[in-house]
């Protein structure tokens, strides 16, 4: 789950990292009265969107950059009347971008030089890393790809915690030296305090900032928590924006079913996550291209199958279908039921293929065909997607 940036550094002020002080705003008259409360000569305007890269972005009006740094009021409702109800295109959004429904007001800081400082989950070493670099600012991943030498990983064991030697050698790395030390391990150790007792899996300050005066500042923050362990902490739900998410993933969510939009046009309804990937890769590895990764889970029931349907054929982009069903202690004929009746339920105008195995599935297949429902059954995998590939390119 991801928030937003000004909700993050909340959070982040909450565990003692030093961040310049700002309001969110939705509509003009709060614009007005956040930048009212503004301090000091600078007024930094940011569009607050679940995605990365907004400095760089354009609005699909040609306005440019979803990060501005200015100096009046003036300036700066101008800036947020171009960003608000806008949309921001960056290259983490897709070409389609995302609507600006809120914004971040914040006292603008002088900069001498601009960090990279993350934590990240590192699922190889099941581990915390801590990843900083000199290079911070707009373009980590150029620096990653070119240059990585530049970037330092100090890993965490979860049976230390964090450790003054960690913060040294991050600092040190860094080429910071005495005070800035001290103000790098105080935020080292609430990132990590933070990302540790709300179960992150990211939690990246880009940039991270030294100011002429010394100060060491957090400008950006982007934070994602796992979304297994985020019913634990009350305080991070509430912090869910509904308008940064995919409809049909909100609604997948009330049905417990594990949707994915994609941006193909060959649906897939499968159960289990790893066939559901396998069924993806098959998929492409034919010249095809999926819409969606579902899993319906090991428990789908005629309404589960009736939703996932009716889900995957409310994305306009769907050509057709790829129903792979292994029936373990999911029954065959349990699903064949539950395809049967959403089929029926609903108005089904692309193809369909269908492929069952394991438990009961001549009692599936024969309700299949019985059904008289338009579909092409498959017997293998490899079949059913070659099948459906052909249907949808032609
Ligand atoms: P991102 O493009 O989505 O990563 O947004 P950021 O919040 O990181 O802002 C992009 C860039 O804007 C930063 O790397 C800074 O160079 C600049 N910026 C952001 N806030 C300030 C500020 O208070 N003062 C100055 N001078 N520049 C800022
Ligand atoms: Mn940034």
């Amino acid at each position: 789950m991801n928030i937003h940036e000004y909700q993050a550094k909340g959070l982040l002020a909450d565990y003692g990292v030093p961040v310049p002080s700002g309001y969110a705003a939705t509509t003009a008259e709060e614009v007005d009265s956040a930048i009212a409360k503004i301090e000091g000569d600078l007024i930094v305007v940011k569009a607050q969107i679940h995605a990365g890269g907004r400095g760089k972005g354009t609005f699909t009006d040609g306005y440019k950059g979803g990060v501005k740094v200015v100096k009046d009021a003036a300036a700066a409702k101008d800036a947020a009347a171009a960003m608000l109800n806008n949309t921001l295109v960056t290259a983490q959004t897709g070409p389609a971008g995302r609507k600006v429904q809120t914004l971040y007001i914040t006292e603008g800081c002088d900069i001498a030089h601009e960090y990279y400082l993350a934590i990240v989950l590192d699922r190889e070493t099941a581990q915390a890393v801590i990843i900083a670099s000199t290079e911070g600012g707009m373009d980590i991943e150029a620096v990653a790809e070119k240059t990585p030498e530049k970037i330092t990983r100090v890993p965490v064991s979860p049976s230390t915690g964090i450790r003054p030697h960690h913060c040294r050698e991050v600092a040190f790395s860094l080429g910071f030296a005495g005070d800035q030390v001290k103000q790098l391990s105080k935020i080292l150790v609430g990132v990590y305090k933070m990302f540790w007792e709300k179960n992150a899996m990211l939690v990246e300050i880009n940039p991270l900032i030294t100011t002429p005066e010394g100060e060491v500042v957090a400008l950006d923050a982007k934070v994602s928590f796992d979304g297994n362990a985020v019913f634990k902490h009350a305080d991070i739900l509430a912090l869910r924006d509904l308008n940064e998410e995919d409809p049909k993933e909100i609604e997948a969510s009330k049905y417990d079913l594990a949707y994915i939009a994609l941006d193909g046009n060959i649906a897939c309804m499968v159960n289990g996550a790893g066939l559901a990937m396998a069924t993806m890769d098959i998929i492409q590895s034919f010249g095809g291209s999926p819409a969606n990764f579902l899993d319906v889970g090991g428990g789908a029931n005629e309404e589960k199958v009736t939703a996932a349907f009716k889900i995957i054929l409310s994305d306009p982009n769907v050509k057709g279908i790829l129903v792979n069903i292994f029936g373990g202690i999911m029954k065959c004929d349990v699903i064949a039921r539950g395809v049967v009746a959403a089929a029926k339920n609903i108005d089904l105008n692309v193809p369909l293929v269908v492929r069952l195995e394991g438990t009961n599935v001549e009692a599936g297949k024969k309700i299949l065909s019985e059904s008289g429902i338009a579909l092409t059954p498959a017997d293998s995998l490899v079949h059913a997607a070659e099948l459906i590939v052909k249907q949808v390119n032609g």
